[in-house]
């Protein structure tokens, strides 16, 4: 690796950009999804077709896909989670691309 005061300002900044969110930021991989529910209580207005909205995340695992619900007071929480791992791939598909640009440099 090479010394950190040699490295080009733009790397420096993706490297700098993923560790800040790595560092302490919860990251989750999944899909939100939002469907209508019914809640099993006899005389609520979603057995009348007013369903509830409920948030789940799903992600494969395995090969295998896997659901969870997300309780109304983590719904924004969650959401940020999902945002913070997106982030993060960008930047390391970012950060690749300038090692890909590098690969048949000579003298590197
Ligand atoms: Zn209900």
């Amino acid at each position: 690796m090479q010394h950190r005061s040699n490295m080009p300002a733009k790397e420096r900044d993706l490297r700098s950009r993923i560790a800040k969110i790595l560092h302490s930021a919860p990251i989750l991989r999944g899909s939100i999804t939002i469907r209508k529910v019914t809640c099993g209580k006899p005389n609520c207005r979603c057995t009348k077709g007013h369903k509830h909205l409920a948030m789940y995340i799903t992600s494969r695992k395995d090969g295998k896909t896997r659901q969870r619900f997300v309780p109304k007071d983590r719904e924004e929480e969650v959401r940020r989670w999902v945002a913070d791992y997106h982030k993060v791939c960008d930047l390391l598909d970012d950060l690749s691309n300038l090692f890909w640009e590098r690969v048949n440099l000579k003298g590197k």
